[in-house]
């Protein structure tokens, strides 16, 4: 009898995880996989909507179109987690398995910025980016502050992307001249482990005239004030704040004991917690990789192998490497990419290609593969 495998969290770890594992045992699968949301909804897709590039419900890819051999869906919240027991409870009933995966991502931290409020000045939530978009038309005039109120945060170039189509979108409304826009990160540099990668995006900040504050992040929003306050106590005058919230754990990851420093502590090659038959995979672990897609989707398939080992036979699967491509939008359909390696030398290296028609395609596909996969048809 194969053991049992509860997945908390139906996002890019949780999807690949299930998809994994019904692949190779169909109907014996026995998954369990729990999430509280309606849709998938790809991270970047945010900024199309943002940007108006991409109307909200065309982003969605609802729960309903996930049907997998061997994986039973429940569209229920998750209340409670018992890592000893390998128990999770729902806003619908109790579930136990001989293996948990928490994979619920990262959330925002709304007290931990004053002045960021989640789904009005913060385009890191589909709510967020659907109500900046109502706003950015009457943006005509001023500056404008893309800021980051804390790190680690989700896909390290996106506020980057999100500088240079702001750019795009105000020069296409024939306002640019008469904006300013600033871009605030904790980062020294856009994208650390990729010398290359920052020198092309600080170039093209150049010119386009968006002025880059790197080494600090945004600790409070004054709107009554129009000013950004940043950690050092520097103010910086803002008409639209378009923000990056600081993240964490949901609060059931931090309320089960599981996470240290707002994460959950994991072994980076296995993925495994300190608690026997517990994975934890994704934003939600502190892996040392950033928290992306990409890496969440890697980690879940080194899980997913674990697992298939240990029910096969078969050799156990090679260590997580730590490695994942990320496209960057430069703006004016132009997309480059970073090839980032974090786990597997002494420290994060990262390789850039300059933006390229092939690597439209290629970040294209990088969507419809998943969707495909994932969702079907
Ligand atoms: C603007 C932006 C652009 C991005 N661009 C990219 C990119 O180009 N490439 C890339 O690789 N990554 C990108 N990302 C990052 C990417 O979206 C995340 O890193 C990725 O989604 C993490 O996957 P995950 O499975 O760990 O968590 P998530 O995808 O966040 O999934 C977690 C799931 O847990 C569920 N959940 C949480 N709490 C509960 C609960 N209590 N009960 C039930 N369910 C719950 C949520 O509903 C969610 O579906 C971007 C992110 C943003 C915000």
């Amino acid at each position: 009898m194969s053991e049992s495998v509860l997945v908390l969290g139906a996002g890019f770890a949780g999807l690949e995880l299930a998809t994994s594992l019904s692949e190779v045992f169909g109907d014996e699968a026995g998954v369990t996989l729990v999430d509280g949301g309606e849709a998938f909804v790809f991270g970047y897709s945010k900024l199309d909507v943002m940007f108006g590039r991409a109307e909200p419900d065309e982003v969605q890819l609802p729960y309903a179109r996930f049907a997998k051999r061997g994986v039973r869906f429940l569209n229920e919240t998750i209340t409670g987690i018992d890592p000893e027991a390998r128990r999770a409870t729902t806003d619908a009933g109790e579930y136990e398995a001989d293996i948990l995966v928490v994979a619920l991502g990262a959330e925002y931290d709304r007290e931990a910025t004053p002045g960021l409020v989640l789904g009005e000045n913060e385009f890191y939530s589909v709510a967020g980016a659907e109500r900046l978009r109502e706003v950015l038309p009457a943006f005509r005039n001023g500056r404008a502050v893309v800021g980051v109120c804390g790190a680690p945060f989700k896909c390290p170039p996106a506020p980057s992307e999100a500088a240079l189509l702001l750019h795009d979108y105000l020069s296409e409304r024939g306002v640019r001249d008469e904006c300013e826009i600033v871009l605030a990160m904790p980062f020294e540099t856009p994208v650390p482990p990729s010398p290359d990668t920052s020198a092309a995006l600080l170039d093209a900040f150049a010119e386009r005239g968006i002025e880059f504050v790197g080494g600090h992040e945004v600790a409070s929003v004054d709107q009554a004030r129009n000013v950004v306050v940043l950690d050092g106590g520097e103010e910086l005058a803002c008409d639209l704040f378009l923000g990056v919230p600081k993240h964490r754990a949901a609060g059931v990851v931090l309320e089960s004991g599981m996470a240290e420093d707002g994460y959950v502590p994991v072994d980076s090659r296995t993925l495994e917690t300190r608690f026997p038959g517990v994975y934890a995979v994704g934003d939600v672990a502190t892996v040392g990789v950033p928290k992306a897609g990409v890496f969440s989707e890697g980690a879940a398939r080194v899980v997913a192998s674990a697992i298939i080992a240990a029910r096969t036979g078969a050799a156990p699967p090679d260590p997580f490497d730590g490695r994942g491509a990320c496209y960057v939008e430069f703006g004016a359909g132009r997309i480059g990419r970073v090839d980032v390696d974090f786990l597997s030398g002494p420290r994060p290296t990262g390789t850039f290609q300059q933006p390229s028609a092939a690597l439209v395609a290629e970040k294209k596909h990088f969507g419809s593969s998943r969707r495909e996969r994932w969702f079907g048809g």
